[in-house]
């Protein structure tokens, strides 16, 4: 019997990748902004450019505190009336964060936000405290990790069997080592607190599917150590034809439902 999951939530990348980064996971009840690097303008630009309902937003989760995910966080919060969700050690290592009315969660923490259950894991990734989140709702998962140098087992564990899996594919190592990075950058990129490479994210695949699985979102594509097209292969040979791959990009937002 094929075994499908209930199609309760929906991803919509309005940015992905090192300029900027932003995606709302909506919910039947409301939604969640995942990460702000990018400018408010931008955010309810590229919003309305799917038709998204931002008045539906409760709430702002950062991932980690690098600018190209928190670049926009000031501005929006002026105006926004949503909860604001962060580890301390995200708040703590930037004091433009630390003057907003952030709530605390620790990694591993559950939240409860417009009737979707979010639970946070801990990623491997060269700031204080970085995570990523499994969005549950009504049957349906969606899981979303980005900025990580490796998936650690508490990562595979959270992310396994998703409808939509979004995750990291950020760079094709050839090319990275080939590219035109200096030396300490390729390092850092390929090191334990870097970015996961297509063929780390192609290697998860398989532990990370469920018969339920429809979409898996390659996310914050390098635009100097990787293309769309080898990024796509990479996890296709992965899938076999078990999901579809879809490519989140820098500038043209998308929504994976
Ligand atoms: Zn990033
Ligand atoms: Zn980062």
């Amino acid at each position: 019997m094929l075994f499908t999951m209930e199609a309760n939530i929906h991803l919509h990348i309005l940015a992905s990748g090192s300029k900027g980064n932003a995606c709302v996971v909506e919910g039947p009840r409301g939604s969640v902004l995942i990460d702000c690097g990018i400018s408010r303008r931008a955010l309810l630009a590229r919003a309305a450019e799917l038709g998204v309902n931002m008045s539906r937003v409760r709430a702002l989760l950062l991932t980690h505190e690098h600018s190209d995910h928190v670049s926009g966080v000031s501005v929006l919060a002026k105006g926004f009336d949503g909860g604001m969700y962060a580890t301390a050690g995200t708040i703590g290592a930037r004091s433009y964060l630390a003057n907003l009315p952030f709530t605390t969660f620790a990694p591993g923490d559950v939240l409860e936000i417009a009737g979707m259950g979010i639970r946070t894991f801990h990623t491997s990734h060269d700031v204080v405290d970085p995570v990523g989140f499994r969005f549950e709702c009504g049957g349906d998962a969606l899981g979303y990790c980005t900025d990580t140098g490796v998936l650690t087992p508490e990562a595979t564990e959270a992310l396994c069997g998703c409808r939509i899996l979004a995750l990291e594919s950020n760079h094709d190592v050839r090319m990275l080592k080939e590219g035109p990075y200096p030396g300490y950058l390729k390092a850092r990129i390929l090191g334990s607190g870097g970015h996961l490479s297509n063929d780390q994210a192609a290697e998860a695949l398989p532990q990370l599917l469920c018969d339920g699985t429809e979409t898996v979102v390659a996310m914050h594509l390098s635009e100097k150590n990787n293309l769309p097209s080898i990024a796509r292969r990479t996890l296709e040979v992965a899938l076999g034809n078990r999901a579809a791959v879809v490519i989140a990009a820098q500038d043209a937002p998308k929504s994976v439902r």
